[in-house]
């Protein structure tokens, strides 16, 4: 495709890109609820939508990437009921709330930071947006579409669904839900039980609140999004994107809140990254099936054959495109090793190859068929086969099968760099972690300490042994060899 277009959620088709104010564009992902260690799975939306946010910038807008932090609201149930999610954490463990959201906040930036996903331009936080909320949950209460019962606020579905299609994101029926909702305990205050909160009065015992014109409380989790997102891209803006479970209700409330509020249909292009799967099932913390990014690297998981270093993973994840569901495997990840280290070796051998007086390398085409891959809803698998397609010629120069002219050789080197670095963002291996080097020096480190042992030297091989038990490794003798862990 000539122009760049993006599957838009709420149209159900591709949609020509067209930003409401160009060269800017207004991007804002939900970001992680952050109680516990991010896992492969959120992982991978926000690669998603960092190569979203790459792509865009390659293409020239002025991009303003909003990605929000979770610090409240957000309650165990996903909806109305149960305990905050970080409130939660903080009890079981005894720690403030606070200290939760911080050690996890930075758990989250250190995990960005290994996959290389670019930074947001603004990382908002729900706790710090408190009266921003508040004077939205007002404006909507002026409009007279939420109500206040005992302290809280809940926004009236059904009032708004006589002018709007509440479930136009999502195709939800207003019926269906009805029919489909339960009055659950606690919900006997709401006038229909598909009403949502928009601020929840505290219970004695729940922590995080604040004072409010209707008592002391905590605001809706879906709030937080529609506030943080208008704040900084504005009423109207490009981009939202998320996961898709988060559709509904999330971001249909989120449409809501908007609209109710403001009057305006507030995001242009709705965005929605597929699931990781393992085997087939969504991978989550509380199915159990989930993989943390620190237990990919060093293999230490019981899923795990072995470590992988977190370029493949990424590459391992651009390889599907976003909208699809993407199931994980160890053989999966083997594979896509392999193509990772063909594409990057190829890559840095683009400087030493020999540059001819003629050339037989159409690198505009490449051009084209990376640009077009990408250009049809970062398609990324495309734009991978695209570029193997360059790596197989990359080789057969090397080989002295085809003449690349010296000026083709200087654009293919942007064009590959373009394309590896800035876009699919990949780093060499070894620069994502120092798995390989430490593998390597481990290697070196047990045949010194086999070889001592061989020579019944055991003072030596007693004193590697204990010099690794300090550094928390230890060394198993197996029937499979020698291997070691860090504990
Ligand atoms: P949470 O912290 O649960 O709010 O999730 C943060 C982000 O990760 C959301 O955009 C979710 O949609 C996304 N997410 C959660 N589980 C998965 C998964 N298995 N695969 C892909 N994205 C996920
Ligand atoms: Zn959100």
């Amino acid at each position: 495709m000539n122009a760049l277009h993006i599957y838009n959620t709420i149209s159900g088709s591709k949609d020509k890109f067209e930003p409401i104010n160009p060269p800017f564009v207004g991007l804002y992902v939900c970001g992680p609820t952050v109680y516990s260690n991010v896992h492969l799975g959120n992982c991978r939306t926000f690669i998603s939508f960092d190569l979203v946010n790459r792509y865009l910038r390659y293409l020239g807008y002025k991009v303003r990437y909003v990605r929000n932090i979770t610090d409240a609201g957000h309650l165990e149930s996903d909806s109305d009921q149960g305990e905050d999610k970080i409130s939660k954490k903080a009890r079981l463990e005894s720690l403030e709330p606070m200290q939760i959201v911080q050690t996890y906040t930075i758990d989250f930036h250190n995990k960005m930071e290994m996959f290389n996903t670019l930074p947001p331009d603004i990382e908002p936080t729900a706790t710090g947006h408190i009266i921003e909320q508040i004077n939205t949950i007002q404006a909507i209460l002026d409009k007279g579409l939420a109500y206040e019962v005992n302290g809280s606020v809940y926004f009236d579905v059904l009032k708004y669904s006589k002018s709007e299609d509440y479930g136009q994101l999502s195709g939800r029926k207003i019926d269906e839900l009805i029919s489909g909702s339960r009055q659950l305990d606690g919900q006997e205050e709401k006038r229909n039980p598909i009403d949502f909160a928009l601020w929840k009065k505290a219970s004695p015992s729940h922590i995080m609140r604040w004072n409010s014109p209707w008592g002391e409380g905590f605001p809706g989790w879906h709030l937080e999004c529609s506030v943080m997102s208008t704040k900084y891209l504005g009423e109207e803006f490009d981009i939202h994107g998320g996961g898709m479970d988060l559709k509904f209700p999330h971001h249909e409330c989120e449409i809501a809140q908007n609209h109710a509020a403001t009057g305006k249909h507030t995001v242009k292009y709705w965005m929605h990254g597929n699931m990781l799967t393992f085997e087939g099932t969504k991978m989550s913390k509380s199915l159990g099936n989930s993989i943390l990014p620190d237990e990919l690297v060093s293999g230490n998981h019981k899923l795990l054959k072995k470590g992988f270093d977190p370029m493949v993973v990424r590459f391992f994840m651009l390889q599907a495109h976003y909208r699809s569901t993407l199931d994980f495997s160890n053989e999966a990840l083997e594979a896509s090793e392999k193509g990772y280290q063909r594409l990057m070796s190829a890559v840095g051998q683009i400087e030493s190859l020999p540059a001819s007086s003629t050339n037989e390398v159409d690198v505009n085409q490449f051009k084209a068929d990376f640009e077009g891959a990408m250009n049809d809803d970062f398609n990324s698998p495309i734009l991978i086969a695209h570029m193997f397609d360059a790596v197989k010629a990359i080789n057969s120069v090397k080989d002295g099968k085809l003449k690349l002219g010296a000026p083709d050789k200087e654009q293919l080197i942007e064009l590959m760099h373009a394309f590896v670095f800035d876009i699919l963002g990949l780093k060499p291996s070894g620069q994502g972690s120092n798995r390989e080097l430490v593998d390597g020096l481990m290697d070196v480190i047990i045949e010194m300490r086999t070889r001592a042992r061989n020579s019944k030297d055991w003072e030596t091989s007693d004193a590697i042994r204990d010099r690794l038990n300090g550094l928390s490794i230890t060394v198993k003798d197996g029937k499979d060899g020698i291997t070691w862990e860090v504990k």
